[in-house]
C-alpha cells in the first residue's frame, strides 16, 4: 500500500511533543512491512531543514479566498529517515521558526491543508490511503470530497488519527470562502457549534478515526471538550491504537544523548551513573530516590499541582526524595516552579525550555518518572520510561491506563495488558493523590529487591511499533468507497 501522511509536525525534523514522535516513527515501521509510506508537513525553519539537501517536487497555486498563494513541496533528497519527507513551502506563511502559536495560524495551516489536497490531485496515481493527524489536516477529508476541483480523490481512503482532542482548530464562519470552491449543500459537515471546526469536520468525513490509546476514545464518548455528541453519533468508526515507541532512538543500550549506556543486565549499575552525573549536574541528592517530570507545563499535564504536591512531600516526609523537571509552557507554573529553586535547594531543581538531550538523561538517570496527567490520549513519557528501567507514577486516564497497572495490585497485574508496565497508580489529579503516590514510591525505593524486579520486568516490554504499524494497515484494508 501507499500511505500519504499528513501532519503539522515529525521528529526529527519539528517537534512541539508526541505528535511528531508518532509521525517520525509509524511510517518507518509501516515500510519495514512492506509498504510504502510518506510523510508530508509544512516546510517549518528548523535545523534539520538547514542541515539536509532538499529537491523541488511539484510547484503550484491557488486561490485562498481572495490570496492568490504559491505553493512548493520540496522532498529531502537522501532518505535519511528511510521514508520519503515532503515539506509545503508557503512564501509569507509557512517559512517559520516556530510550528504554532502565531496569530495567522488558522491562514498558515489551511494553506497547508488545500496545497496538499492540490498537489495529490495533480499525482498520475492515486494513494492508497492518505492519513490525517489531528486538526492540523482535518479539512483534507472534507476538500477530497467536497471541494469541485479535487473530487477525483473522493475515493481514496481517509483516516483520521486524533492524538489530542482539546485543540481542534475553531475558524469563524467568515473564512469558509478560504476553502476552494466546494459543495455548499454540505456545510453541515464543516460546522460544530456555529463554528467551522476542522477536527469535528475530520471525525464526520474521515473514513476511519483512531484515537492513540482505546481507553482515550472510550473517554471522548463522555469528554472531548464539546465533541462528545459527535463520537457517539460517529462510534461506529472510531476505534482506538495504541502508540508504539522507536526502540532504535530509544534504547538505554545505545543512547548517544547519555552518559553511560546499559542493558537489563547492568541496569541498576548504569542507571546509577547516569544519576549521579545528573544529580551533580543539578546540585542533587544521588543516595535519594529521584523523581522527574518531563513535558509541558500545561493543565491537561496537571503540571500546575507540581509545586504543591513537591513542596507538600518535602514538608511531610522531610528531605527523602530529589525532583527534577524539565517543561515548558504555562508562564506561571514556569515560575513558581524555577522559584521552589531557591526553597529547596540541594534536593529540587528545574530547567525550563525543550531539551531533548535532557530529557533522554533524566528517562536514564530518574528512578521514577511523575505523570499525573488530567487527560493522557496515550503519553510516551511512560513507555520511554519503562524502556530506562525507570518506574512511571500515573493517574489513570487514557494511554496511561493503557499501559501501566500498579504494582501493589496483583489482579490488575495478572490481567495486564501485552505491553502494559507496571507502577504506581492514582485515580485523582489532586495534591493528595500526588503527595500519597510519592510517599508510596519512597518506601518502594527502599526495598532494592522490589526495584530490582520491578526494573527487571519493565524494561522487558514490548511498546515498539510493530503491532500498532501493522493494526493501521489492516485499518485501511478495510475501508471500502461505495
Ligand atoms: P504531548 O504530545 O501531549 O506533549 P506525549 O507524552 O505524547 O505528550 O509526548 C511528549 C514528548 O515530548 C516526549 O517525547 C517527551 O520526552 C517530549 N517532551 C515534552 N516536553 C519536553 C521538554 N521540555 N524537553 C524535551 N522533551 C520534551
Amino acid at each position: 500500500m501507499e500511505i500519504v501522511h499528513v501532519s503539522a509536525e515529525c521528529y526529527p525534523y519539528a517537534k512541539a511533543g508526541g505528535l511528531a514522535d508518532v509521525v517520525g516513527t509509524l511510517p518507518k515501521y509501516q515500510q519495514q512491512l512492506g509498504h510504502i509510506a510518506k510523510v508530508v508537513i509544512p516546510m517549518h525553519r528548523t535545523k534539520f531543514l538547514l542541515e539536509n539537501v532538499w529537491s523541488v517536487e511539484h510547484k503550484g497555486g491557488f486561490m485562498m479566498g481572495d490570496r492568490h498563494l504559491e505553493y512548493t513541496i520540496i522532498k529531502e533528497k537522501t532518505n535519511k529517515l528511510d521514508y520519503d519527507l515532503f515539506c509545503v513551502d508557503i512564501y509569507g506563511l509557512l517559512d517559520r521558526e516556530n510550528i504554532y502559536s502565531y496569530d495567522d495560524d488558522t491562514e498558515r495551516f489551511t494553506a497547508f491543508q488545500i496545497a496538499v489536497v492540490d498537489w495529490l490531485s495533480h499525482w498520475e496515481h492515486r494513494p492508497d490511503a492518505v492519513h490525517v493527524h489531528d486538526h492540523h489536516a482535518g479539512l483534507i477529508p472534507f476538500m477530497m470530497r467536497n471541494c469541485f476541483a479535487y473530487r477525483h480523490l473522493a475515493e481514496v481512503p481517509t483516516v483520521l488519527t486524533i492524538h489530542n482532542a482539546q485543540y481542534q482548530g475553531w475558524m469563524s464562519w467568515d473564512k469558509s470562502n478560504y476553502i476552494p470552491d466546494w459543495d455548499s449543500w454540505q456545510w453541515g459537515l464543516l460546522d460544530w457549534d456555529n463554528t467551522i471546526n476542522p477536527l469535528a469536520c475530520a471525525v464526520k468525513c474521515a473514513d476511519r478515526v483512531t484515537t492513540v490509546s482505546p481507553s482515550y476514545m472510550e473517554e471522548l464518548m463522555t469528554s472531548a471538550n464539546g465533541l462528545e455528541q459527535l463520537f457517539v453519533q460517529e462510534k461506529f468508526k472510531c476505534s482506538g491504537i495504541l502508540n508504539g515507541i522507536d526502540n532504535v532512538v530509544w534504547n538505554p543500550a545505545t543512547d548517544t544523548y547519555i552518559l553511560d549506556n546499559y542493558s537489563l543486565p547492568d541496569a541498576a549499575a548504569g542507571k546509577q551513573l547516569n544519576k549521579k552525573k545528573l544529580c551533580k549536574d543539578f546540585n542533587l541528592d544521588e543516595k535519594l530516590p529521584l523523581f522527574v517530570f518531563i513535558g509541558r507545563l500545561v493543565a491537561e499535564k496537571a503540571a500546575d499541582l507540581l509545586p504543591q504536591a513537591i513542596a507538600d512531600s518535602i514538608s511531610q516526609l522531610g528531605n527523602k526524595m530529589n525532583f527534577l523537571i524539565l517543561g515548558s509552557g504555562d508562564k506561571r507554573v514556569e515560575d513558581q516552579l524555577s522559584y521552589l529553586t531557591g526553597s529547596y535547594a540541594g534536593y529540587y531543581n528545574s530547567k525550563i525550555g525543550y531539551n531533548e538531550k535532557l530529557s533522554h538523561q533524566m528517562y536514564a538517570g530518574a528512578d521514577f518518572i511523575l505523570m499525573p496527567s488530567r487527560v493522557e490520549p496515550c503519553g510516551l513519557n511512560q513507555m520511554y520510561a519503562l524502556r530506562y528501567g525507570t518506574i512511571p507514577i500515573v493517574r489513570s486516564t487514557g494511554g496511561l491506563k493503557d499501559t501501566v497497572v500498579d504494582f501493589g495490585e496483583p489482579e490488575d497485574s495478572l490481567n495486564a495488558l501485552p505491553g502494559q508496565g507496571l507502577g504506581l497508580r492514582f485515580n485523582y489529579a489532586s495534591v493528595w493523590d500526588i503527595t500519597y503516590s510519592i510517599h508510596r514510591a519512597v518506601e518502594l525505593y527502599d526495598d532494592k529487591d522490589k526495584m530490582a524486579e520491578i526494573r527487571k520486568q519493565i524494561m522487558q516490554i514490548d511498546n515498539s511499533w510493530e503491532k500498532s504499524a501493522e493494526k493501521y494497515i489492516n485499518l485501511y484494508s478495510s475501508i471500502q468507497i461505495k
